[in-house]
């Protein structure tokens, strides 16, 4: 039976969103982004665990929001994040329930990852050791020099862009961290940490609407998508 646990990282400081409240914690429609974003998950009967990983000043507006959950979920869990986003998930990663068989990471300012997908991307989870979800990209992408000088075009259409949720089998991603940990590496994503270790990694194509809420339009995005789906 596969048994899912999810790690939130939401330890972000919102510094690109020019904000004070950090994003995961910025209200649409009246609800924190961060609550948009477990309900996806809380939803589906195979997720047993949601950790999210916080900064201490907002571990209490997180236990609230959890405790939303508390029918749903077995087991809600906060930790204390680090400075990089690896960080915050390695915290998470070391209160795993042990019966889970699957981890995801889900970014918490991705408030509209559609349900279908996070089982599609679990399923190819189960079967190549991870999967993520992912969509073509749209620009051509430039590799500079600090000088801000090309140094190489990648074909497009071989270019996608990574959005999360990202799932792995829990023991492939705990030996990409305690690799990349031991060896000081950084990643920008949880599968650049597995790639690196030989892991598997399968490609779900997800859907433009699962955006990052990263800078001041995308809130407004966010809110059209919210106007679009009646919520
Ligand atoms: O900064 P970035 O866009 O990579 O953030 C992606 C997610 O990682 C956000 O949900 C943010 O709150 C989280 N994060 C974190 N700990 C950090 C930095 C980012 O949990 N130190």
């Amino acid at each position: 039976m596969t048994k899912l646990a999810v790690i939130i990282p939401a330890a972000g400081s919102g510094s690109r969103m020019g904000s004070r409240i950090p994003k995961p914690f910025l209200k649409l429609q009246n609800i924190s982004i961060l609550e948009h974003t477990i309900k996806n998950f809380a939803n589906l009967d195979f997720v047993t665990q949601i950790i999210v990983s916080t900064s201490k000043e907002w571990v209490s507006e997180v236990e609230l929001i959890l405790s939303n959950f508390s029918e749903k979920t077995e087991t809600l869990s906060v930790v204390i994040g680090g400075n990089e986003r690896q960080d915050s998930i390695n915290n998470a990663l070391s209160v795993v329930s042990e019966d889970v068989n699957l981890v995801a990471v889900h970014d918490a300012v991705r408030p509209f990852i559609n349900p279908e997908l996070i089982k599609q991307c679990s399923s190819s989870a189960l079967e190549f050791g991870g999967a993520i979800i992912a969509i073509p990209a749209k620009d051509t992408i430039k590799e500079v020099g600090e000088d801000l000088v090309i140094q190489n075009t990648p074909e497009r259409n071989r270019l996608w862009q990574a959005q999360t949720p990202q799932i792995f089998q829990k023991n492939l991603l705990i030996s990409a961290y305690t690799s990349a940990i031991k060896s000081g590496f950084i990643g920008t994503d949880d599968a650049s940490l597995v790639e690196r270790i030989g892991g598997k990694v399968k490609i779900i194509e997800g859907d433009r609407r699962n955006l990052k809420i990263t800078f001041p339009i995308d809130l407004k995005v966010a809110e059209l998508i919210l106007d679009e789906k009646g919520v």
